[in-house]
């Protein structure tokens, strides 16, 4: 097979294995503009409590010091935009945390398909499958790799299927013939930038962590800082905000990756339910889930936040809430 014949059929089951968007970019280091915003964000410290953004930065800027030997970066899309959403009278979970971890889900998908890459080649494939779980430019080799556009709300947007998507990389040693970038196609809007509860998204583009609702409840350990609490709202884990008034996503198909699919008991959950979570039960409802990263304690001190304002520093000072 030629490298044409192979990334077509390589396409094919990327579709057959649920992705919305499979694409190639060749495996170089990080170009301009990009590597250098990347570099100031982090030396201004937008990354925040992140630590490990701003570690490894050489390698999170050249795939080929993570694979060497890289050739090309296989760049996939997997969405997980729900059919239902959580009741908005309850508190909120962000789309993403819905149903099973996407690690799992994604990684399960990659090694189908870097196996199948191999019996395309006829040869084993050097390489290694990523999502989320090494110093990886993702969203930048998504774009590379013509996924989608790089939205002002600084998620990709992949047509079609919205900014509610998983990222997942596989990094090789077969050289396949690259993608082009796509144009970004946000045009006037800013709707993202007028929606955003706390200011997070500075400007177009530009993401400040140390702002940012989702990263403040699923990243941070020990106390809220009081003003993240004041625009809690009923959010729970994350914030779809900067997505949801997205025009790109009023559209978007819903995902069909059963793993995605929340269980009946997540959805009813009630405000009384949430308060009176208990560990054992915490452990049950996200047995298999992503939302274990904030730790019984860590949803709790978001349960109290968006239920009584309280920061979770132990004075017991309130600074707002949904009850
Ligand atoms: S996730 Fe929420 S807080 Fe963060 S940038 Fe988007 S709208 Fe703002
Ligand atoms: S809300 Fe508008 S500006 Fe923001 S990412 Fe979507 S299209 Fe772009």
């Amino acid at each position: 097979m030629s490298p044409g014949e192979i990334k077509t059929a390589l396409r094919d089951e990327a579709a057959r294995l649920g992705f919305v968007a499979c694409g190639i970019a060749s495996a170089a280091p990080v170009g301009e503009p990009s590597a250098s915003a990347f570099r100031t964000w982090v030396e201004e410290g937008m990354h925040d409590c992140m630590a490990y953004m701003a570690a490894n930065v050489d390698k999170r800027l050249d795939p080929t010091l993570l694979v060497p030997g890289a050739r090309s970066v296989i760049a996939v899309a997997l969405p997980y935009r729900p059919k239902t959403f959580m009741p908005s009278s309850s508190l909120q979970l962000s789309c993403y945390a819905y149903g099973k971890d996407y690690h799992d889900a994604m990684r399960a998908r990659l090694a189908l398909l870097m196996g199948h890459l191999g019996k395309l080649c006829g040869r084993v494939v050097g390489g290694r499958m990523f999502c989320d779980t090494a110093p990886v430019l993702e969203r930048y080799w998504a774009w590379r790799a013509g996924l989608g556009w790089m939205g002002k709300s600084c998620n990709l947007i992949v047509p079609g299927a919205g900014s509610m998507v998983f990222i997942g990389e596989i990094v090789c040693d077969i050289d396949l013939p690259p993608d082009s970038p796509m144009p970004p196609r946000c045009g006037n809007c800013t709707a993202c930038l007028a929606s955003c509860p706390s200011g997070a998204l500075c400007a177009p583009y530009r993401l400040d962590a140390r702002l940012c609702l989702s990263c403040q409840t699923i990243e941070r350990r020990g106390a809220l800082d009081p003003a993240t609490v004041r625009c809690l709202g009923n959010r729970l884990y994350g914030c779809d905000t900067c997505q949801t008034v997205c025009p790109w996503n009023k559209d978007a198909a819903p995902t069909t990756v059963e793993e995605f699919t929340p269980s009946d008991e997540l959805m009813s959950m009630t405000p009384q339910d949430w308060e009176r979570l208990d560990e054992e039960h915490f452990r049950r409802l996200f047995k298999g889930s992503a939302v274990k990263r904030a730790k019984y304690a860590g949803l709790m001190r978001n349960i109290r936040a968006a239920l009584h304002g309280d920061c979770g520093d132990g004075c017991g000072q309130e600074s707002g809430g949904t009850l």
